[in-house]
């Protein structure tokens, strides 16, 4: 996973007119050690550990701030946001049971060329593949209901 380091992340908000605060940075690194894709109750959860007395509303608004200046990106699963420090190019397996997102790599997917029709006069600045499906851990949890 490639994210920033404190130094890195200081410099990418003050570069982009983002008061850098105490406050912004615990809330990244909530984020990182949250781990995967959280939602913002689930970053809040990790911050209010360092900051008991944020407010969720702070929490979201600085990972809209991120998700704004491209520190970190965001994906609906379920009906909720959820945040992704990840900065390097990847490709996401969605579990429709428990949205549960999960990374990859693939080489072969980033190199897609879009058909003519479609990308015409269209720039193209990312392309992330989207899996949907069920996870192992579903699978097996189904399984078991069903008695197989
Ligand atoms: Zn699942
Ligand atoms: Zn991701």
């Amino acid at each position: 996973m490639q994210s920033l380091d404190n130094n890195a992340l200081r410099k990418a908000m003050s570069a982009r007119g983002l008061k850098v605060t105490p406050q912004r940075m615990a809330i990244y690194g909530a984020l990182l050690s949250a781990g995967g894709h959280p939602s913002a109750e689930e970053v809040f959860g990790a911050v209010r550990r360092v900051l008991p007395n944020v407010s969720f509303d702070t929490v979201y608004r600085a990972l809209l701030s991120f998700t704004e200046l491209g520190i970190i990106s965001v994906h609906e699963a379920g009906g909720k946001k959820r945040f992704d420090p990840n900065l390097a190019g990847h490709h996401h397996l969605h579990c429709m049971r428990c949205n549960r997102i999960t990374d990859f790599h693939s080489p072969e997917l980033d190199s897609v060329k879009l058909p003519p029709q479609a990308g015409k006069g269209f720039q193209v600045l990312s392309m992330r593949m989207t899996v949907e499906g069920i996870c192992s851990a579903c699978s097996a949890k189904n399984r078991g209901r069903n008695g197989r």
